[in-house]
């Protein structure tokens, strides 16, 4: 039997995930996109050089700075961002697709993206803050990650006191100490917002229906 929410029209959402490196956000992006056929990933474009085992097109697309630049005056970008001296934003064109078509989209796009898409289209935002459990955690992520050099990794457990500044901004927070649990948490999230009402357009014509029998 199906449930109700497969009968009664949505808008898509934006479900925005947001932390600090090495808190275990790719992961959780990762285990949300293959647990749920209906959200799919925004693949945002970026100035800076890929790391071992990115694949372009997938992680991101790795643009130079100069078509970075083209791309934000031809408004190509939903949003845009400098972080860690690198170009990050979002193409508009593949979220505005997805959202026509009444699917879902999942951000991996730190603070400032997040506010420039909450002034754009606060009403289909969905904000999740993901927390380490511990500095000692994030630090241990971030070296065992490995994939960047240590200069890398000081210089982003220095930031991530300043990302995590931004918790209040965000709608939920989870707190990553065990992935699965995490996990969870994050498809309750999702679908406890797309239950709202004012995301399910389909319901007027439901409850007409509906109550013309009764
Ligand atoms: P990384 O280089 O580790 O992949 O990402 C660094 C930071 O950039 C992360 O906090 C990530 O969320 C953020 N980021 C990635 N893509 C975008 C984007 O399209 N827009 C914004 N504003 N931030 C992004």
């Amino acid at each position: 039997m199906n449930s109700s929410t497969t009968h009664i029209a949505r808008r898509g959402l934006l479900l925005v995930m947001s932390s600090p490196s090495g808190a275990g956000k790719t992961t959780l992006s990762r285990r949300l996109l293959a647990a749920d056929a209906n959200i799919t990933m925004s693949v945002s474009v970026t100035t800076r050089t890929p790391r071992p085992g990115e694949v372009p097109g997938h992680d991101y697309f790795f643009i130079s700075r100069q078509r970075f630049e083209e791309m934000i005056a031809g408004g190509e970008l939903l949003e845009w961002a400098d972080v860690f001296g690198n170009l990050y934003g979002t193409p508009r064109k593949p979220v505005e697709e997805a959202l026509s078509q009444g699917r879902d989209v999942l951000f991996d796009i730190d603070w400032q993206g997040t506010q420039q898409l909450a002034q754009a289209m606060e009403d289909d935002l969905v904000r999740i803050f993901i927390l380490p459990p511990t500095a000692e955690a994030l630090r241990v992520r971030l070296i065992n990650r490995a994939q960047d050099s240590a200069v890398v990794v000081a210089k982003r457990m220095a930031e991530a006191a300043r990302e995590i500044s931004h918790w209040p901004e965000y709608d939920y927070v989870v707190v990553n100490d065990e992935v699965e649990a995490s996990h969870r948490e994050i498809k309750a999230i999702l679908q406890a917002e797309r239950l709202r009402r004012r995301r399910r357009t389909g319901l007027t014509e439901f409850v007409r229906s509906l109550t013309k029998d009764l």
